[in-house]
């Protein structure tokens, strides 16, 4: 039976799916939530969602104490156990981990033993908010499920294919080599997940395929996908870099920061809190939830409708620089939240790309539903897609693949 456990460990969460890949569906999903808050007051939540063979779902919510990682850990694997839909732990065929940050070592799914701990360790640096949860997930995985394979599966590793030219940043060559500056992207999960869905849609290999790929979720990027492979991408050394997000800038001026530091008395943490969680269409319009931004312009709010204008002018700008990049392309693919749902946000995104031949259909674009659906004008220079991304589908198909093909690691050494 191909069955993977797939972990994403957060800092005060833990989200799971196990997964039935010979089905391609979700069994259980669940999510534990305030791990270590208020311990003693039962402030943790743990739920659980089933799905059913024969159709029937059901649903749990406990509040309980979750003092730790290693607590949540335990509490997930009893509700497994206890659900019914998995007997035993090694009927996995794995557990599938996501990993955040994958530097420059790794290029793809790995096999976890000390080494690879210590190489994910000592990434911390690089993504100091996602890899320690990371790392402390791994740790009590194989702890609690000692003999069943753990995978990790990196968010950057998709982009490892990215040329010098588009992920090096033009500073001196001692800083960046010693502090491993450079592009590395993020969102490549789903970009591949997406990528692959779209090229079964198209009917055509995806190695032959050159994608624009907009992941629009609280966090969002672009990807340009040449014959498969990702050769830019719009998240550089950090997913604070590129589109407008909802509490992230995205790109600006690098002087702002020195600027700031120096007229308004801000440290670099205050600097880097301003950025990450109080710009983006939040430090726009006072909103980081599009579909908040998106009621209000139809209310007439000023600050709403220049919000979203500036976010979909800055995504405007990704596609045009993609599209000389890739030179051909064969389909532009909408995903994540705002991708997936926001059918103005699509349309304020491709109106005015008509330039470049890219158009969309007014009532398809209304009526994008499910896994897959074309939106484009049928005189439109690509396809235009919506693809329902799965990134728990494809850790899992990941983890399955790395241990049956047993395959490891590493980019070269720059
Ligand atoms: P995350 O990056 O946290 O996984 P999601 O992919 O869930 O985020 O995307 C969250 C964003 O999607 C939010 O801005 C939310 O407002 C937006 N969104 C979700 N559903 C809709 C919808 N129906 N219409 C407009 N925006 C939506």
């Amino acid at each position: 039976m191909k069955r993977v456990l797939v972990l994403n460990s957060g800092s005060s969460s833990i989200k799971y799916q196990l997964i039935d890949l010979n089905r391609g569906v979700t069994a259980v999903s669940g999510l534990i939530e305030r791990v270590g808050e208020n311990i003693g007051a039962r402030d943790g939540r743990l739920t659980q969602h089933l799905h059913f063979d024969d159709g029937k779902e059901t649903d749990s919510r406990e509040a309980l104490d979750i003092p730790d990682h290693a607590t949540g850990f335990r509490l997930m694997a009893e509700h497994l156990q206890d659900c019914g839909l998995l007997k035993d732990f090694h009927d996995l065929a794995a557990v599938g981990h996501r990993v955040v940050h994958g530097g420059e070592r790794f290029s793809r799914a790995v096999q976890v033993d000390e080494a690879v701990l210590a190489g994910i360790r000592a990434l911390v640096p690089l993504a100091p908010l996602h890899n320690p949860a990371a790392v402390t997930g791994l740790e009590s995985a194989r702890d609690l499920l000692p003999g069943v394979p753990q995978v990790a599966v990196f968010d950057t590793a998709f982009h490892s294919t990215l040329p010098a030219r588009a992920y090096e940043y033009a500073l001196p060559r001692d800083l960046r080599r010693r502090h491993h500056i450079r592009r590395y992207g993020f969102h490549g999960i789903s970009c591949q997940y997406v990528s692959r869905r779209a090229a079964l849609h198209l009917e055509r290999p995806l190695d032959e395929l050159n994608l624009i790929v907009l992941h629009l979720g609280n966090g969002a990027s672009v990807t340009a996908i040449e014959g498969g492979r990702s050769i830019d991408t719009s998240m550089g050394m950090t997913p604070l870099e590129g589109l407008v997000m909802g509490s992230r800038s995205g790109d600006i001026d690098p002087a702002i920061l020195t600027y700031l530091m120096a007229h308004a008395d801000l440290s670099p943490k205050d600097v880097s809190r301003l950025l990450n969680r109080e710009s983006g269409l939040k430090g726009l319009c006072g909103s980081n939830d599009m579909r908040e931004v998106l009621r209000r312009r139809e209310q007439g709010d000023a600050e709403a409708a220049l919000a979203l204008d500036v976010f979909a002018y800055r995504a405007r700008k990704y596609i045009g620089a993609y599209t000389a990049a890739l030179g051909r392309v064969d389909a532009l693919v909408f995903t994540a939240g705002i991708g997936e749902h926001a059918s103005p946000v699509r349309e304020a995104i491709l109106e005015g790309l008509s330039g470049l031949g890219y158009a969309l259909d007014r009532a398809r674009n209304a009526q994008a539903t499910g896994e897959v659906s074309e939106i484009q004008r049928d005189d439109s220079r690509a396809r235009v897609l919506v693809v329902a991304t799965h990134e728990e589908m494809e850790i899992a198909r990941q983890a399955l693949a790395c241990v049956e093909g047993g395959v490891t690691v590493a980019l070269p050494e720059r």
